[in-house]
């Protein structure tokens, strides 16, 4: 199985992502290239990219299983202000260009919420701007992601993804999955086969590039986008269990967006990663009901 989790590009960048993956037992990851909710980025460094490249092929990780996710800021499909969506689509042709010198293949990007457009318009505006990278020539795909259709999301339905798709000029551009957020957007994983069969006859399974395995706070159809640890949301662990272990997404990416476990620590509240106990789960199939205890004993 290719299983990871989200991780931090901190001070020693793609070496300190590599470290903190490999410390979770995983074989894949995704990372910001900086914090996802601004857009400032520090230099390239050099020693720190050679040196994880030797440690992941020292731990077999490969680098078609590194993921890039484009910060939460970028909207492409906003174009009330013009100044705002350039900036949005020059933003994201640097986190490209980024990706093109870590070596990484694949960019995640939230499609875009549509605020005072259309949901129509939103989609034409992304269309529009994806156009304008020049995607032909560029060595890292887009991923677009399924959103739970919260607000004004666009993308949360397999048609709306199909329909950009189809707008651009290249082939370059692909799909990641989202199971929190597909189940928001009102698809029932019990029936992920199901989904899969919509997904190939619309748009082709082979687009799936990345898989988000996250459990949901809420129900079907809830429009939240609200991530709950392995097993203890309204999706739960069997069926996500089932979903990593599809023999069509095999080989597939499997990221987990999971929350931290906060412990109280006198009076401050400390944060612990879940993904080392959640990936250890979905490898052995087997829930751990003691989950929550059994991280915060493990980081005291
Ligand atoms: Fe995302
Ligand atoms: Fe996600
Ligand atoms: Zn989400």
């Amino acid at each position: 199985m290719i299983i990871g989790s989200h991780v931090h590009f901190g001070k020693e960048q793609f070496l300190g992502a590599i470290k903190e993956a490999i410390s979770y037992g995983a074989n894949a990851l995704m990372l910001y290239t900086g914090a996802p909710q601004n857009t400032f980025r520090s230099n390239i460094n050099n020693e720190y990219l050679t040196e994880a490249l030797k440690l992941m092929k020292e731990n077999n990780i490969s680098i078609d299983n590194v993921i890039c996710h484009a910060p939460y800021i970028i909207n492409l499909a906003n174009k009330e202000k013009a100044e705002t969506w350039n900036f949005s689509i020059n933003f994201l042709k640097q986190e490209i260009k980024r990706c093109e010198m870590l070596g990484i293949k694949y960019i995640v990007l939230h499609p875009g919420s549509s605020v005072k457009h259309t949901k129509e318009e939103g989609i034409k505006n992304i269309i529009e701007a994806l156009n304008y990278l020049d995607l032909n020539n560029s060595k890292c795909m887009i991923l677009l992601e399924t959103m739970a259709g919260k607000g004004s999301e666009c993308g949360s339905k397999i048609e709306e993804l199909k329909t950009i798709i189809e707008g651009i000029n290249s082939n370059n551009i692909g799909v990641c999955l989202d199971t929190c957020h597909l189940n928001d957007a009102g698809y029932d994983m019990e029936r992920f086969d199901e989904y899969l069969q919509l997904f190939n006859e619309q748009i082709g399974i082979n687009k799936i590039k990345c898989i988000h395995i996250n459990d949901s706070k809420n129900i079907l159809n809830s429009h939240k986008d609200r991530h709950a640890n392995i097993g203890y949301g309204t999706i739960g662990f069997d069926t996500l269990f089932k979903i990593v272990n599809n023999e069509q997404l095999k080989n597939v990416p499997k990221i987990l967006e999971t929350p931290y476990i906060s412990k109280k620590d006198n009076e401050k509240e400390l944060l612990y990663p879940p993904y080392k106990f959640e990936i250890d789960m979905l490898l052995k199939g087997k829930f751990n009901s003691n989950l929550i205890e059994d991280i915060r004993n493990y980081y005291k």
